[in-house]
């Protein structure tokens, strides 16, 4: 799959007729989509559908590739490892993500091999910077007298990193950041809310926006559930205020809170939650005190809420009613 904005490289990419070029260096900013081009390519020079300028879809070798198991095609990422702190003890344990050597002998003996298909091998290597020394130093030695029919995809988003006698035997393909009207008009057809400033923000390239929006929702959602995990402590007025200025959609919030309250309900009923496994701990000390037959009528008046989210509406006034009707929906049962 190509993205929009990345039609006209590929086009002078083909027209280049270099398709065979032993070594393509894909290189360009982060969250730009070169993954996916250098993807797309290998699955262009893999496809058994003759004469195509793009991948079929439905030959053997496409449907193999779409489920990871074409036998001429390799992709390299880094292995996590720990770093060898035995010597220095003050230093913590920080994972580290390298390409290792191991792994590019083994891609070497599969280069060597005669293609299964008899077409091309294809090895994807990303993010090529990845590579410690000792592995670019084995790359390099394959790259420098290439076996006939493989051919490598190195993607970096920092090419000065790699070895320049690794850069010299590739060919080096910059791909921009997209125009900024098309990376807009392809994040809002994402659904993507602030798209504007969310692309700004990630100076420009739009699988980065996305990353950041999402991580930013995923802040909001967790500080909005761990306010609704502690009923004694929430203040329905200023937590619809701070919502309604966060401009998190409407139509989010009052999904989070249905699964949240379906999740507690659930919890009462049959002992396990659906939505948020990673909240359990404060559901169950929640769920204990409740009435699960009052949760689902409430749940009912969330779901309500949420159909008419995607109206011009007044937010605030919205979440204030919900929070009020969700304090009074989890008054702890009487007992007795
Ligand atoms: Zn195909």
């Amino acid at each position: 799959m190509l993205y929009p904005w990345q039609a006209s490289a590929w086009q002078a990419l083909q027209a280049q007729c270099e398709r065979h070029h032993h070594a393509l260096l894909i290189t360009g900013e982060a969250g730009i989509g070169k993954l996916a081009f250098g993807r797309h390519l290998a699955a262009t020079l893999l496809c058994e559908a003759a004469e195509l300028a793009k991948p079929c879809g439905v030959c053997d070798a496409c449907r193999w590739l779409a489920a990871g198991n074409h036998p001429d095609f390799r992709e390299l990422t880094p292995t996590v490892e720990e770093e060898d702190t035995e010597n220095d003890a003050k230093s913590k344990k920080k994972p580290s993500a390298w390409i290792t050597i191991d792994q590019v002998r083994e891609l070497n003996d599969f280069v060597h091999l005669s293609a299964h298909r008899g077409g091309l091998r294809v090895t994807l290597v990303q993010p090529a910077e990845a590579m410690n020394l000792a592995a670019a130093n084995a790359l390099l030695k394959t790259l420098e007298e290439p076996p006939s029919g493989a051919v490598f995809i190195l993607i970096s988003n920092h090419w000065r990193r790699l070895l320049p006698t690794i850069r010299s035997r590739c060919r080096q393909l910059a791909l921009p950041l997209p125009e900024k009207a098309v990376a807009l008009s392809w994040l809002q057809a994402q659904d993507l809310a602030n798209a504007e400033a969310h692309l700004a923000e990630a100076g420009g390239a739009p699988l980065a926006a996305i990353e950041r929006a999402d991580a930013t929702l995923l802040a909001a959602r967790r500080a909005f559930l761990a306010e609704l995990a502690d009923p004694g402590q929430l203040d329905p007025l200023s937590l619809a205020e701070r919502l309604d200025k966060q401009k998190v959609e409407v139509y989010r919030v009052t999904d989070w809170l249905s699964r949240w309250v379906y999740d507690l309900a659930r919890l009462g009923l049959s002992g396990s939650v659906r939505y948020y496994p990673d909240e359990t701990s404060r559901i169950v000390s929640l769920a204990k005190v409740l009435d699960p037959v009052r949760l689902m009528r409430y749940h009912d008046s969330v779901l309500a809420a949420r159909k008419l989210a995607f109206h011009p509406l007044n937010a605030r006034l919205v979440y204030e009613q919900l929070f009020f009707a969700y304090q009074q929906a989890i008054r702890p049962m009487p007992k007795g």
